[in-house]
């Protein structure tokens, strides 16, 4: 179960900015590639237990799931991979190439 490793490396940056700050962080914004499956379940519940006597206890956590990207072979277009139905936006083509999934992000620290 990789959350709880996720969960451990967003505490201990958070943990640090919050005491640079001198503030108790209320909520944090991460983001990560649809393939990099993370649970945000699983997530959230690993972050509560570790994070429990610090102070993130009570951290809201958002996770947001980018899209997988491909890249049209046909006309060069880049786009968000509909998994239902996989295609060019702009030509229709099936004919694309996968981008390389987005990586596990902090975008940002509420206070
Ligand atoms: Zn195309």
């Amino acid at each position: 179960m990789h959350e709880m490793m996720v969960a451990e490396n967003l505490l201990a940056v958070i943990s640090d900015e919050a005491a640079k700050r001198n503030v108790k962080p209320i909520g944090a914004k991460i983001s990560c590639g649809k393939l990099y499956a993370i649970n945000d379940e699983a997530l959230c519940f690993a972050f509560e237990a570790i994070a429990k006597g610090t102070d993130c206890e009570g951290l809201k956590l958002e996770i947001e799931h980018k899209p997988i990207q491909g890249r049209c072979i046909k006309c060069d277009e880049t786009f968000s991979v509909d998994l239902s139905s996989p295609k060019c936006s702009k030509c229709g083509s099936d004919d694309f190439e996968l981008l390389p999934d987005a990586p596990l992000l902090l975008e940002e620290i509420e206070f």
